[in-house]
């Protein structure tokens, strides 16, 4: 067979470092009832060190070479089943057997790594937990703090739905080809209380209006959908900018506009 030519349209950075992949694996403290759904398995760095043993493994690979190459060499297991989809068109929630919670893990294709995360946002209810590789300025993001340069949409409406933690940083080295940034795998986790679905889009909604014009005051930015009273019954200084707003902040907007 040929060898696979990484393709960058797809983002096909392959991880080669066995000292992090081990990390990795280690990390996710892998249980015999676990559900795994991988995206982006690519050549299996990461999938082939799972355990067979676990309750069952679904692989979402865009690539139709690298999805072809993964059915055979899984064809033995009658628990991996592999989904030759953009992830960006999976339900997710059609994966969950027998109510288990899934785990989800990547090494994430960094072109399309927000967009992911929006996508997988919409299923917290359908998620123990997940485990990823992305850019480390990508994990700077979801985990910054009201106030700094990197906080942003993607840092409240990740951090509305998941506990975030960043693990380890990975450097380009670790992968074939190696890309031009230095990696980090963070681990999210729902909350345990999720916001009803009505009140999550409304708060995205105001997060994603405030922030496409982030220098401008919130009264600026806002005012078509807020008015003045708003502001001032939910305690919030409508001259400040998105950048000061806390999660609990945009919440106590999004509530009294529903
Ligand atoms: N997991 C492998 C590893 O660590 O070596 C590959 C990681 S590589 C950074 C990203 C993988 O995601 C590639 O296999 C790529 O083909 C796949 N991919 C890219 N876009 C995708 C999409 N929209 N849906 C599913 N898989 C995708």
């Amino acid at each position: 067979m040929k060898p696979h030519v990484p393709r960058k349209r797809f983002g096909q950075h392959f991880l080669h470092d066995r000292t992090i992949i081990s990390r990795i694996i280690d990390s996710l403290e892998i249980q015999k009832s676990d559900t795994i759904l991988e995206i982006g398995p690519g050549q299996g760095a990461l999938t082939r060190h799972l355990p067979e043993s676990i309750h069952h493994l679904y692989l979402v690979e865009i690539d139709r070479d690298l999805a072809a190459a993964l059915g055979s060499a899984f064809a033995h297991r009658s628990n991996v089943t592999i989904i030759n989809q953009d992830v960006l068109s999976v339900n997710i929630a059609d994966y969950l057997q027998e109510g288990r919670l899934l785990r989800i893990i990547g090494n994430l294709p960094y072109n399309i790594t927000t967009p992911i995360f929006f996508h997988l946002a919409q299923f917290a209810h359908s998620i123990r937990d997940m485990t990823f590789m992305v850019q480390k300025e990508v994990a700077d993001r979801l985990i910054a703090e009201a106030g700094s340069k990197t906080y942003g949409r993607l840092s409240l409406s990740a951090g509305l739905r998941f506990s975030i933690r960043k693990r380890f940083d990975v450097g380009p080295g670790a992968f074939n080809p190696p890309p031009k940034v230095t990696s980090s795998i963070i681990h999210l986790r729902p909350h345990e209380q999720q916001f009803q679905d009505i009140l999550q889009q409304q708060f995205d909604t105001l997060v994603r209006t405030a922030f496409s014009q982030r220098r401008k005051t919130l009264k600026n930015s806002l005012g078509k959908i807020i008015d003045a009273e708003t502001f001032k019954n939910a305690d919030i200084d409508s001259t400040l900018r998105p950048e000061s707003l806390t999660i609990d902040d945009f919440l106590k907007l999004a509530e009294r506009m529903i």
